[in-house]
């Protein structure tokens, strides 16, 4: 969505003559003169503080503005503009969380690795092949023995 550039209606829009006549206007006891300009300014941060959401778009504001702005259009585009924005910021943070999180755990799995105790050496081999076919032969022997 693209901010408004011209007023909607058959007058031509002019600047701001600062009269107060939408503020005066607005049952929501808005500024509309501050949120517009804080919207042309890309200004958010002041967009929230003059309480954009606040705005219940009854249009008595852009009816009362003898510039023939198009408040409305700016209101209604600095909502989706705001809601956006913060989706936007939401999914970079749960993105930069998830970040931090998986350092974390690798940073966790080396220190274990670090700390584990080096494994035993495996006993050296002692017993030979020809040793373990005499074995087995002796064994057989005395089974055989013991056969009645
Ligand atoms: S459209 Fe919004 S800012 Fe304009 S008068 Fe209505 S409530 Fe106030
Ligand atoms: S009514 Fe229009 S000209 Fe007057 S202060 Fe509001 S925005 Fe500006």
């Amino acid at each position: 969505m693209t901010a408004p550039t011209s007023s909607p209606d058959t007058h031509a829009q002019q600047p701001c003559i600062h009269c107060g006549d939408c503020a005066r206007a607005c049952p929501d006891a808005l500024n509309p003169e501050a949120l517009f300009f804080a919207l042309v300014q890309d200004d958010f941060a002041a967009v929230r503080a003059a309480r954009l959401d606040a705005c219940s778009e009854c249009n008595r504001c852009v009816e009362v503005c003898p510039s023939h702005i198009p408040l409305l259009d700016w209101f209604r585009w600095g909502k989706s503009e705001s809601h956006e924005r913060a989706r936007a910021a939401g999914a970079r943070a749960r993105f930069l969380a998830r970040n931090a999180r998986l350092a974390r755990e690798r940073a966790g799995r080396a220190a274990r690795r670090r700390e584990m105790p080096a494994a035993a050496a495996l006993p050296a081999q002692t017993i030979s092949h020809a040793e373990v076919l005499a074995a087995i032969a002796r064994g057989k022997a005395r089974r055989r023995e013991k056969r009645p």
